[in-house]
């Protein structure tokens, strides 16, 4: 993955929608307000690619990306908005429930934390999603430039023994700042081994 150029491909709000799963895919989810589109941003270098989701109406939207012709990129939609309306996170819980049971061709799903607040009963809810349907899945710590070498330690730990509950973790997490460009060639490397 990651040889060719990243281009948007769609914005998909049904399983219906979704592309035929001719070929491996990664997908990106996380806490609205997470780091989540500037992640992406920096990962495929491509400002204003991935939009900042934090409207509710954008909500339920699962974002298509071309990594050229082998593989897809997939921006899950935000969680844990605080004002969500309960019909809007139900519609939206479904769909990445069925998403995330239902393709065969997810090779893993990175799981973007908050380096200042860890991981959230909201995060462990979707991590056990993710173990009910055996995908395996990284944690990405986002914002590490907003935290000191202590602050860091103490929400790795937390997040070590979080992850210690969910059998679908893969037990390295990656470090990483959009803003500082903190972990980039790590996660691409990661992404690039997965083909
Ligand atoms: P999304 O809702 O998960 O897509 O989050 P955004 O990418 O829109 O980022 C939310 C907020 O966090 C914005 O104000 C960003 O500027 C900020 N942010 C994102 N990544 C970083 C980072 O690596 N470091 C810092 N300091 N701020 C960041």
């Amino acid at each position: 993955l990651f040889a060719g150029e990243v281009t948007f491909l769609k914005g998909v709000v049904a399983m219906s929608g979704l592309p035929a799963a001719d070929r491996v895919e990664v997908c990106f989810a996380g806490r609205s307000n997470v780091g989540k589109s500037s992640l992406i941003n920096a990962l495929t270098g491509r400002k204003g690619l991935a939009r900042a989701s934090n409207t509710p109406g954008r909500t339920q939207e699962i974002n298509y990306f071309a990594l050229g012709a082998q593989g897809y990129l997939v921006d899950l939609p935000g969680y844990g908005f605080a004002n969500a309306p309960v019909a809007v996170v139900a519609k939206w819980q479904a769909l990445l429930k069925s998403y995330l049971a239902g393709r065969a061709t997810l090779r893993r799903a990175f799981m973007l934390i908050d380096a200042r607040h860890g991981v959230k009963p909201v995060d462990a809810e979707i991590m056990d999603l993710l173990d009910r349907a055996a995908v395996t899945f990284q944690v990405v710590m986002t914002k590490a430039d907003k935290m000191s070498a202590e602050g860091l330690e103490k929400t790795l730990a937390q997040t070590r023994a979080a992850l210690a509950r969910h059998p679908a973790a893969y037990p390295e997490i990656v470090l990483t700042s959009a803003e500082k460009g903190i972990g980039l060639p790590t996660l691409r490397a990661i992404i690039a081994g997965l083909d």
